[in-house]
């Protein structure tokens, strides 16, 4: 009989992986068999350095601009996160071989921007600034044609807005508590405004929050796994807080534990972000199994089935 204290771990589904990051993933991994190493990537593919770490040893090159990638064959992936129009241009102007793995349903929101802009309405885009999301989403259209807010204080203070002329679009890895928040304040302030038919936060970052949601409350504590820089990752951690959940942390590896945060707990809620592999999930429960005897219920509350198709230029290659 073992020694060590018990500990039931609820164990968040869906969790981990999206449909987004595995098209994305596999896009650079087809590209480099396709067309052999290197394959250029610009930007984190997304935002997970164990992934990008494993990539760079298959034989892709992480860039930050188009300027870093040298002419001659070799193709340029665009991360799922989604690009400013400039940069396909760019790839364009100088026939590189550009592969976008931007995520159909980041596509989505560009192509509603781009339809809301060319009925000539103004479009607000709520989202966090600097994320490479709101970065791309900013970037397809002319600079001006979008105003960026981030809380529901944002909108109170916009100022020369015509609100006979307005429209809105979200990034799709926000909290989904604060994105109706703010879209209430734009509503409230701008009654005609209008807004995508189907919410722009994505299925996946809907689901995972919603698996932590049921949760939360029943945890002593919570493991979200994920990068410090991943949108819905940061957002599960957040979500549980909010929820009733007394500590929550996000941690990439185990070796990044807070086990200060982590005493006399008798419950444990885990979950992944969208960009965290499983393997990670599984590393995280080994360190507490080191520690615990674990008793591991899987609460599901969703189920996905949703993938999507390669882009274009990879897709001969899939027999
Ligand atoms: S989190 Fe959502 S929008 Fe982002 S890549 Fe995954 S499915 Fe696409």
């Amino acid at each position: 009989m073992s020694d060590k204290p018990s500990l039931k771990v609820l164990l968040c589904a869906p969790r981990g992986f999206c449909a987004g990051v595995v098209r994305a993933i596999n896009t650079v991994e087809h590209a480099l068999r396709q067309f052999g190493a290197p394959v250029y990537v610009r930007h984190e593919i997304v935002h997970n350095r164990y992934v990008v770490e494993s990539l760079k040893t298959k034989g892709a090159i992480f860039v930050k601009e188009l300027d870093e990638v040298p002419d001659g064959g070799q193709p340029v992936v665009f991360s799922a996160h989604g690009v400013p129009k400039d940069v396909p241009a760019e790839a364009d102007r100088r026939s590189l071989l550009a592969i976008d793995a931007t995520c159909p349903l980041v596509k989505k929101v560009h192509l509603e921007a781009e339809l809301h802009h060319r009925r000539n309405l103004k479009i607000i885009l709520v989202g966090h600034k600097g994320h490479p999301e709101v970065v791309g989403t900013l970037g397809q259209l002319p600079k001006g044609s979008i105003i960026l807010v981030q809380t529901p204080e944002d909108v109170e203070n916009l100022t020369g807005v015509d609100e006979s002329n307005l429209a809105y679009v979200t990034q799709t890895t926000l909290s989904i508590d604060d994105m109706s928040a703010v879209v209430a304040a734009l509503q409230a302030r701008y009654p005609q405004i209008v807004g995508p038919h189907r919410q722009d936060i994505c299925y996946a970052t809907t689901n995972r929050q919603e698996a932590v949601k049921a949760i939360a409350a029943k945890a002593d504590a919570f493991v979200a796994v994920g990068s410090p820089n991943s949108s819905n990752s940061q957002r599960l951690k957040e979500v549980a807080e909010r929820n009733g959940c007394p500590s929550s942390q996000l941690v990439l590896r185990a070796e990044d534990l807070d086990w200060s945060k982590l005493q006399n707990i008798r419950t444990l809620g885990v979950t992944a972000g969208a960009s965290a592999p499983e393997v990670l999930v599984e590393e995280i429960l080994n360190a507490f199994a080191e520690k615990y005897e674990l008793d591991i219920e899987t609460v599901t509350t969703a189920t996905e089935d949703v993938s999507f198709p390669l882009p274009r230029q990879l897709r001969e290659e899939v027999v």
